[in-house]
């Protein structure tokens, strides 16, 4: 999609243009292309995390007295399209697009001044302890407790599917403070760090072969009572208004637009002529384009000091969407080819095979592995649900 910017946003897209040459190096760019899994690894993207940082641009969506840097909504789409373009993503999206908006809103003083920073400079990498088994999209239902101990919580319980606990130094984490009354009103949200005695992380292995996410078990963890944001018995609220912002609080158009350029070139290469897939692409195309002007209108809530609010769940709903779409189209042009992926894993990363073969061998892991854009950050099924109450009124 063609935006009509005007003179001073093609000179910030020049700009960022030249400060992604001169930051995204091939090799982070490699690494970035070899990555199936939906998360970047940690160590790829911190130097250019850093870069940004001393650039002023870590945090561009945040306020500017904690290091935003007030762009329109113009200017930070163009920015999370060209981040996409040049092939790079948010560092630690857990810090800096979710918790963070949590403690600039609900946190106190000290919570600011302690961790803000540090999710600025990279310097502590956030996971999410939400799901357990049972409470997923039940969430409410959470077991995790922490009992009062002097100026302590001692937390025991179990968390599951938490992507990059095993690379994390800190988790926010539901954990139940009452069985009294409604279950949403025994919820206080903790901030754990992860080197506390008594966490232990195991490892999930995806369908797709990429180790993302974990368990993590608590055993007499002691938190101490300073690391609660709110009130305790409150953290349903916080819960919900960290949920917004992971579904729908970041432009996810440069990412998703760069899968579907490599799925273009992939048709173009393997099947020109197909006009079924000619057809099948520009629905997906057209799907894109439709969901940046929501993305765009979302922005401009945000920048006026929103929260993204319901049409969050539509954002999820429908990125998600098109994310499969295209990785299953990708398989779908690759034919059986695709197939020869449990073989070629282990000498991937070795090969160094043109770009072209890459993208044939990533492929199925890749179309594996997006199964979980449905699931991950709440289901289809309660996406649905919720606009059906917000905006149907069901
Ligand atoms: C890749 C990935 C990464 C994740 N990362 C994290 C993370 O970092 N931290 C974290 O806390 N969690 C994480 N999750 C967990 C995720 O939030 C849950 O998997 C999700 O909320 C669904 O919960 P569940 O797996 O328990 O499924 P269930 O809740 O058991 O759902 C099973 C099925 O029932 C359907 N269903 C359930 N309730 C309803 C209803 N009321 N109406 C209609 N249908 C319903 C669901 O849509 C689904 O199809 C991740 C998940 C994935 C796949």
């Amino acid at each position: 999609m063609d935006l009509l910017l005007n003179r001073d946003d093609l000179a910030f897209r020049d700009e960022l243009r030249r400060f992604l040459a001169d930051n995204v190096s091939d090799s982070m760019r490699r690494a970035i292309d070899l990555t199936t899994g939906f998360l970047i690894e940690p160590d790829v993207l911190i130097d250019f995390h850093r870069a940004l940082d001393r650039k002023g641009w870590a945090v561009p969506h945040w306020p500017r007295e904690h290091g935003g840097t007030g762009w329109t909504p113009v200017q930070r789409y163009i920015f999370d399209l060209e981040c996409g373009r040049a092939g790079v993503s948010a560092y630690n999206a857990s810090g800096s697009h979710f918790v963070g908006p949590v403690i600039i809103h609900y946190g106190t003083a000290e919570q600011k001044q302690r961790y803000l920073p540090r999710i600025r400079s990279g310097e502590d990498f956030w996971a999410q302890g939400y799901s357990e088994p049972g409470s997923g999209s039940d969430l409410a239902s959470l077991k995790t407790k922490a009992d009062t101990d002097g100026a302590d919580y001692v937390v025991n319980g179990q968390k599951i599917w938490t992507s990059m606990a095993h690379r994390a130094n800190r988790l926010f984490a539901l954990v139940r403070t009452s069985t009294a009354g409604k279950r949403q009103e025994g919820i206080t949200f903790l901030l754990i760090d992860m080197d506390t005695p008594g966490v232990t992380v195991r490892p999930i292995i995806g369908n797709g072969g990429d180790h993302e996410f974990n368990e993590v078990f608590f055993s007499d963890v002691r938190v101490p009572k300073a690391n609660r944001i709110g009130e305790e018995n409150k953290g349903w609220e916080v819960a919900k208004y960290l949920l917004e912002f992971e579904r729908g609080g970041r432009v996810l158009a440069g990412q998703v637009r760069a899968q579907f350029a490599k799925l273009v070139r992939l048709m173009a290469a393997r099947c020109p002529d197909d006009p079924a897939m000619q057809v099948r692409i520009a629905e997906i195309g057209t799907d894109l384009d439709a969901m940046e002007m929501i993305d765009l209108s979302v922005l401009s809530a945000l920048q006026a000091g929103g929260n993204p609010g319901p049409i969050s769940s539509l954002l999820k709903l429908r990125w998600s969407e098109i994310r499969q779409a295209i990785a299953e189209a990708a398989v779908d042009v690759i034919g059986e080819d695709a197939l020869v992926w449990p073989v070629a894993r282990p000498l991937y990363e070795t090969l160094q095979l043109p770009p072209e073969d890459e993208a044939v061998l990533a492929a199925t892991p890749r179309y594996l592995n997006s199964r979980a854009f449905s699931i991950m950050g709440g289901t289809s099924e309660v996406q649905t649900n919720i606009l059906a109450k917000t905006w149907v009124g069901l």
